[in-house]
């Protein structure tokens, strides 16, 4: 059904061109639509990927190279004086998966896949925006801003949670909310700093939250959430924002043990990335138009899921894409399987963020007594989560 089909994927991200390799793969003819040059593909900080993710990635590149860098998975939890309250081990996983969460930055896993484009010859345009689809009955024309391209048969939308396909196709759909909080974080080199490799240090502060982890190459990675009541405006986080994080992540963590503070003041670049609510949407597709990944889903960062839930949308649509009888039908039957898995999933992400509140001190004194018992069953709880195989899982 895809064989000579021309597809047109807009989206450089994760979800962009992980699809782009399986349609290659489906014998169709791609090219990859991507806003930013190429030298941006190492905007933003890390992201955790679980084994959910890490199977289909495997599918698609060769992981070895992933792990040249990286941080482990696991998270051991501390109270805002230091001590030691609970862990979050990571190392049944690969038995009972085949896979271990780990932290790796976003860049990592975009290079790579844009490195197997490359190699698969697919075409990529940088530095290019969609502006336009115009569908006719079979074909798709596309306007982007440096003009318009051939026709083609199907368009994917995977340019992320402010997706320009899908204002286009669905231009009443609600726009993504701002949370009021920004995910921030830095990445730094420490010298004399620890040699290897350490799992996430969780420190549940007085006032906030702040985690730190050391990667493969000696690197320390943190993040935090940071509470902003304005939305923050590309010119403020390209200029000002930066100064005003640092200040007050300073002093939130003033009364909070002491790397804290040291690895915030020891910051030059801190990222910000706004977070977002993403209203559901209705319908995913057109009758040429497909959307994935955060276009069509986007989840809150606070249970670590985004990036692995593009890998696993994107395993399961070229499945539909290789054994349905029309494209129409492949989206459906994606759209179907899909939804309510990720419905889920935003459902607990956005509990885990509505709960990063303020502590109060009897919350503080039972959450330090019950943590390493309430760990064990969230361990449970994300069981449907790791445990699903995209490329193998029954597509109802
Ligand atoms: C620059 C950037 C940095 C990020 N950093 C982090 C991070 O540090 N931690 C984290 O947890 N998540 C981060 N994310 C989000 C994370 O990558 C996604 O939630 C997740 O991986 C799902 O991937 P996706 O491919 O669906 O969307 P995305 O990874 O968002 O990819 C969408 C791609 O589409 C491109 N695009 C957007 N509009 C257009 C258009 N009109 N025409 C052509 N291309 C377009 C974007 O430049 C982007 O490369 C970041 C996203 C971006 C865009």
């Amino acid at each position: 059904m895809m064989v000579n089909k021309k597809i047109l994927i807009v989206g450089g991200g994760i979800a962009g061109p992980a699809l782009a390799i399986y349609c290659h793969r489906l014998g169709a003819e791609v090219t990859l639509l991507e806003s930013r040059n190429e030298s941006e593909l190492d905007e933003g900080l890390f992201l955790g990927i679980s084994p959910n993710g890490l199977c289909v990635l495997s599918d698609l590149i060769d992981l070895s190279k992933l792990y040249r860098e990286y941080s482990p998975g696991a998270i051991n939890f501390f109270n805002a004086k230091g001590k030691k309250i609970a862990e979050l081990d990571t190392d049944h996983q690969v038995e009972k998966y085949g896979w271990q969460s780990i932290q790796v930055k976003r860049s990592s896993i975009s290079r790579l896949l844009h490195n197997e484009m490359r190699k698969l010859d697919i075409t990529v345009l940088y530095d290019t925006s969609i502006v336009n689809l115009k569908e006719t009955d079979d074909q798709v024309l596309p306007i982007t801003s440096n003009g318009n391209l051939e026709p083609v048969d199907l368009v994917f939308g995977a340019d992320g949670i402010h997706s320009e396909c899908r204002r286009i196709i669905f231009p009443f759909a609600h726009k993504p909310k701002y949370t009021h909080q920004l995910s921030t974080g830095s990445i730094l080199s420490i010298p004399g700093w620890c040699f290897e490799a350490k799992p996430v240090s969780m420190t549940f502060g007085t006032r906030a939250f702040f985690g730190y982890t050391t990667s493969s190459n000696h690197q320390v990675w943190w993040f935090n959430n940071y509470y902003r009541k304005a939305e923050p405006t590309r010119e403020e986080i390209k200029t000002t924002l930066q100064k005003e994080i640092k200040n007050n992540l300073i002093k939130l963590h003033e009364k909070d043990h002491p790397p804290i503070k040291e690895l915030i003041r020891q910051s030059t670049d801190i990222f910000a990335y706004p977070i977002y609510d993403m209203p559901e949407l209705e319908m995913w597709y057109t009758s040429n138009v497909c959307l994935v990944g955060d276009a069509a889903h986007a989840t809150s960062p606070h249970i670590g899921q985004g990036a692995s839930l593009a890998l696993e949308d994107v395993a399961i649509l070229y499945r539909c894409l290789k054994t349905e009888k029309s494209p129409q039908a492949a989206f459906a039957r994606f759209q179907d399987h899909r939804k309510p898995r990720v419905k889920k999933i935003i459902q607990q992400a956005r509990k885990v963020g509505n709960s990063k509140s303020k502590p109060n001190p009897v919350a503080v004194f039972f959450r330090d007594l019950f943590l390493r018992h309430f760990i064990k069953f969230e361990k449970k709880k994300m069981d449907w989560v790791y445990a699903y195989d995209a490329l193998q899982v029954r597509i109802c």
